[in-house]
């Protein structure tokens, strides 16, 4: 770990005030992804930007029935929020799906979202690795690529995106609110996180000089037939094989409205259109739950460690639908999968 400086910022116009002097500068909030990543020697910020004290802790109901989550709020106030877990159950789910509780107690939402790939290859100095040191080489391709991208990935990066939150905050369509010296600007969930294409080194669409102020949810929650469903190698604080989040609007039998997304699988939360579109008016039965996860999964491509992921998320697709559908989610105490 490099010798760097460690300055606090009151408010948010001198955050982004001193980020915005200092490329080479970093927020800080929980800390727990990037004092690993300094440790490591993977980022080097000659200055830290302590922005716990910023006024974002704040979770608040919209006129028009969202909800509006400061980025500093911690994942544990967020996963146990009233109005969260009542509107947006498969929020609480994902989050208390992720990390420990330790972890939870101490991680920001905004950070949550920002939080880097675990490829083991980006953590080693020894590895070549193109999002660390671009152009570079990708070590994981040829090499163990257990926990890697079966979607979107490119020649230069088979990364995936690490955090449970966002694959539900995915389905939920939040809105991302970002500030810099330049001004505010709104970001689509959609539109935050990238594939890596020939630029792995860059994870989000967010610029260098820009803070998350606040996620906004639209008041869609899909609190009746939802789930999170989280398949990893251990039962707890081990990132996702493959997960699945699962928004349904049913009227009876049929799906009049269907969202899903997964985790695990891509360089951000995968969400498909077409597969979506598949279940639309259709019975909620086996039979359509594997016709939307052949949609989804049909450009899947395998690097051999990872390959059985492909089989897994189909099973996975269908066994989170059948969840939602019944109105019987993934329980996060009792992981035992139903
Ligand atoms: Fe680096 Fe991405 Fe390859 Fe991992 S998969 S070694 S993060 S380039």
């Amino acid at each position: 770990m490099i010798n760097f400086q460690y300055t606090r910022a009151n408010d948010v116009p001198e955050a982004v005030g001193l980020i915005g002097r200092n490329p080479n500068a970093k927020f800080i909030a929980g800390g727990t992804n990037l004092i690993d990543l300094m440790k490591m020697d993977v980022e080097q910020p000659t200055t830290i930007v302590d922005i716990t004290r910023l006024p974002l802790k704040q979770i608040e109901g919209m006129p028009a029935g969202g909800l509006r989550i400061g980025a500093l709020v911690r994942n544990t106030d967020l996963a146990y929020h009233p109005l969260v877990e009542r509107r947006y159950p498969v929020l609480a789910s994902a989050i208390m799906a992720g990390a420990s509780q330790q972890l939870r107690n101490m991680a920001s939402t905004g950070g949550n979202l920002l939080q880097r790939t675990r490829c083991h290859y980006f953590y080693d100095a020894a590895a070549t690795c193109n999002k660390r040191e671009p152009g570079s080489g990708c070590s994981a391709i040829d090499g163990n690529n257990r926990m890697h991208a079966i979607l979107g990935a490119s020649e230069t990066c088979i990364a995936v995106h690490p955090s449970d939150m966002c694959v539900a905050l995915a389905i939920l369509e939040a809105e991302v609110h970002v500030t810099s010296v330049s001004g505010d600007r709104v970001i689509a969930f959609a539109d935050l996180h990238r594939l890596p294409g020939d630029t792995p080194q860059r994870d989000t669409s967010l610029n260098a000089d820009e803070i998350i102020t606040a996620v906004e949810l639209p008041p869609q929650g899909f609190a009746k037939n939802y789930t999170y469903l989280k398949i990893r190698d251990r039962l707890s604080y081990a990132f996702a094989l493959v997960s699945v989040a699962v928004g349904l609007e049913l009227d009876g039998d049929i799906i009049k409205e269907a969202r899903f997304a997964l985790g695990g699988v891509a360089h951000k939360p995968w969400r498909d259109p077409q597969a979506e579109a598949v279940l639309r008016g259709q019975p909620a039965v086996a039979t359509t739950f594997a016709n939307a996860a052949n949609v989804v999964l049909r450009d899947a491509k395998g690097y051999g460690g990872n390959t059985f992921k492909i089989d897994l998320a189909r099973r996975g697709i269908a066994r989170a639908l059948t969840q939602a559908a019944r109105g019987t989610p993934q329980s996060q105490s009792s992981k035992k999968i139903i």
